[in-house]
């Protein structure tokens, strides 16, 4: 069985590496009727922020990631929470300390760096194993002189090796692998500890990740070797696949402080939660060699690990707004009115609740805009002079509304009033004979100045259907208006 996990630390706000991590291991998981567990990394206290669980359990609701086990859905190998789990840290450290896996460490830096210095080695680099073979008497003997003591996992002489999913086959000598510290002097365990430990006990089957921590995995195998020795867990090693390093500005890593790597600005813009993770899996893999634009139920049925790329993966803000936009279209309008909603109460265009007949005008207005927005939050210059008052309208200076436009205004007044039918094909029909026609206008021209006495602005959506919309008093009204 498929086990597959996301282990973020609970940050208000996801970078999208993670986001796309998180969406490969659901899509392998799901691909495969596996489980997808969700675990809360939350041991380095400094790093946690009150309310980011919440935060972050919403923030994955949103995206629609689901998970089969995870903090507020038990399973059998929880708490899923890693701030819930100390006493099962600390049974495995006495099971590695007894096992002779693990070895307490009094070494200070300074003693470190003193006998780095006298061998001639420079810079920050591993532990020399000077308390590697420390006798019980000896350990005894320092503990009760009260020197504080970290504990180092011993890493044996060798390579590791393991076929990545993703890169393939992977070496490491283990002179270059340090005897790393899994527990801290005051006691507290660290990421070394607790993540491959909940792997085990987890029964992880795959480990799908950043590239970044590969440097990592050597470590994470030795201690995966040590807990099936020492009977925690199923006793097997995960198969690994580090995931194509995400790419910013200038070739550099996209990190947490890069304008567009949070997954708020994304909310806040108003991406689909389907626009975005389609263009999250386009970092490091494709459905298909011409096709760009994909569902969730497609990736999850095509989604093959082997299929990831190595090489590093460039984040391009422009086409994932373009693959957004293509998901807006693809829409059903009805659909597309509730996701616009919300943007337009935070807005103040629409009032909250919404009246019913906003509700009605929104929905009528929808198609006018689906095909111009990429982006949730781009309807609401669009459309919000539908919803003012026509005392309300204030033109805009770049709206081009110059005095000469008063005839244009007037022709445009007497055309729309003696309409029979207020639709948008009967009032293009008069706009045209009026200004076209009748005053001889090129078309850009003459549309103009009734789009700026209608919506206040130089772009609009489409000026006959929004007149339609506004209906036969209020466009005049506001014509009217525009011509004082
Ligand atoms: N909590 C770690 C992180 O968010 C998990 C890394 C992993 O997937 O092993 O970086």
């Amino acid at each position: 069985d498929v086990r597959v996990r996301f282990p973020p630390s609970p940050t208000g706000n996801l970078h999208v590496g993670n986001v796309r991590s998180a969406l490969f291991n659901w899509a392998f998981a799901r691909h495969y009727g596996g489980s997808f567990v969700l675990r809360i990394e939350d041991t380095d206290t400094a790093r946690n922020t009150e309310g980011s669980l919440e935060g972050l359990i919403a923030a994955l609701r949103w995206l629609g990631l689901d998970w089969d086990e995870g903090p507020d859905k038990e399973g059998p190998h929880g708490p899923y929470i890693q701030s819930e789990r100390g006493d099962i840290y600390a049974d495995g450290v006495t099971k590695l300390l007894a096992g002779g896996h693990a070895y307490r460490c009094f070494c200070t830096r300074e003693e470190i760096d003193a006998r780095q210095q006298a061998q001639g080695k420079s810079g920050p680099s591993g532990y020399d194993g000077f308390c590697r073979e420390l006798t019980a008497g000896q350990v005894a003997e320092k503990q009760a002189a009260g020197i504080p003591a970290v504990i180092r996992m011993r890493i044996p002489d060798g390579s590791i090796d393991f076929l990545d999913l993703v890169r393939g086959p992977v070496h490491f000598d283990a002179e270059h692998v340090p005897d790393y510290v899994i527990v801290r002097a005051d006691g507290s365990p660290l990421y070394t500890l607790v993540n491959p430990v909940d792997d085990a006990l987890m029964e992880i089957t795959h480990v799908l990740r950043g590239e970044d921590l590969l440097s990592s995995t050597p470590r994470q195998i030795v201690m995966y070797r040590a807990l099936a020795e020492i009977g925690v867990g199923p006793g097997r090693t995960p198969k690994f696949g580090h995931l194509p390093t995400v790419l910013g500005e200038g070739n550099r890593r996209l990190s947490k402080r890069d304008k567009g790597s949070g997954l708020q600005e994304y909310q806040l813009a108003g991406y689909l939660p389907e626009g975005l993770l389609n263009y999250l899996a386009l970092l490091g893999w494709a459905i298909a060699d011409d096709r760009d634009v994909f569902g969730m139920d497609e990736m999850v049925q095509a989604f093959d690990i082997r299929r990831v790329n190595a090489n590093p993966a460039r984040f391009d803000p422009k086409k994932c707004e373009a693959i957004n936009a293509a998901h807006i279209r693809l829409l059903d309008p009805a659909d597309l009115t509730a996701r616009l909603t919300p943007y337009l109460i935070d807005a103040g265009v629409l009032a909250e609740p919404p009246e019913p007949e906003q509700l009605e005008l929104l929905s009528r207005a929808t198609p006018l805009v689906q095909e111009r927005i990429n982006t949730l939050s781009e309807s609401v210059a669009l459309l919000d002079f539908l919803f003012l008052d026509d005392d309300q309208i204030t033109i805009a200076d770049d709206a081009g509304l110059k005095p000469d436009a008063l005839p244009v205004l007037e022709a445009a007044e007497s055309a729309i009033t003696g309409l029979d039918q207020f639709d948008h094909d009967q009032i293009e029909i008069a706009l045209r004979t009026a200004l076209i026609d009748g005053l001889g206008m090129k078309p850009r021209k003459a549309f103009g100045p009734v789009r700026a006495a209608i919506s206040g602005k130089r772009i609009s959506p489409p000026l006959f259907e929004s007149m339609e919309l506004l209906g036969r008093e209020s466009s005049l009204s506001r014509i009217g208006r525009a011509k004082a």
